[in-house]
């Protein structure tokens, strides 16, 4: 029968292994505990190099920005290797945008405070 792991087990492991970089109380993994197509949404807390802030990309610090950008790739590998190795994966969805496109049902944000 379905021998599948569970989307909890999944969140578990992924938490898991996100806490292992970024510590424990800085990372939130939620999910719909349905099914493994549903939406996840993994939230990062990242602390900021001490720096100037410079204000010159629209308004939003360019360092900050970069760094933001930087963790969310890297959170997105961390969450691949981890569903690849425990047998699991994450949902999907097919845009209508013309050329099927297809997306992950994951939301990854690194907070930088
Ligand atoms: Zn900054």
């Amino acid at each position: 029968m379905d021998n599948q792991i569970t989307v909890a087990q999944r969140n578990r492991a992924i938490k898991k292994a996100l806490s292992e970089v970024y510590n424990r109380e800085n990372v939130t993994v939620k999910g719909h505990t349905g099914t493994a197509y549903g939406w996840m949404t993994i939230k990062v807390t990242v602390s900021k190099p001490i720096h100037e802030h410079n204000q010159e990309r629209y308004g939003h610090c360019s360092i900050c920005h970069e760094l933001q950008t930087l963790e969310e790739k890297k959170i997105t590998e961390i969450v691949h290797e981890t569903v690849k190795k425990i047998g699991s994966y994450i949902g999907t969805y097919s845009s209508d945008d013309g050329y099927g496109s297809t997306y992950e049902n994951m939301h990854v944000e690194a907070r930088i405070v």
